[in-house]
């Protein structure tokens, strides 16, 4: 069966950089499981893995607008540790939920200096180019209700 609009599908994946460090990987997971078409992951890989099949091998490189998007200078803020009542030791690596105007915005603290808190609201992997190695492990066709939800169930999925 081949990957078209509202399949369901499996797939094991490798994510390297340019510079070939390895950023995450299903190995010695359950594949990653998505409904196609509905947005579930990434435009760039989303897009060329229409038409294929379980078995398949392939390598696809996205770049950053097809993937997390550019990195946004503006999304780079500097902010008072008190902004952060209540956490006794703010370290760099931790995420918090912001609130913006554009609505919650997960932030990670990338710099701490006296009392001025650096905060990066881009994603991790925003600007990057990201190579996948991929392989599918499955595919059938999603149930109405899954179609419904946009969104997979049972195992690998959604769980209600
Ligand atoms: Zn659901």
């Amino acid at each position: 069966m081949q990957i078209a609009q509202n399949s369901v599908v499996a797939f094991h994946y490798t994510l390297t950089n340019d510079a070939g460090e390895v950023l995450d990987s299903s190995e010695g997971r359950e594949p990653l499981t998505y409904l196609h078409g509905a947005g579930n992951i990434i435009p760039g890989l989303e897009k060329e893995l229409e038409g294929r099949q379980s078995g398949d091998k392939l390598q696809v490189t996205v770049s950053p607008e097809e993937g997390y998007g550019e990195t946004q200078p503006a999304l780079v803020q500097e902010v008072p540790r008190d902004a952060f009542q209540g956490v006794e030791n703010v370290e760099p690596g931790m995420q918090f939920q912001a609130q913006t105007q554009g609505g919650p915005l997960m932030v990670t603290v990338t710099n701490i200096e006296g009392d001025t808190v650096t905060v990066d609201g881009n994603h991790p992997l925003a600007g990057q180019k990201l190579n996948f190695d991929v392989e599918i492990a499955e595919v059938r066709e999603a149930s109405s209700e899954e179609i419904e939800h946009g969104h997979v169930h049972g195992e690998g999925g959604h769980q209600h």
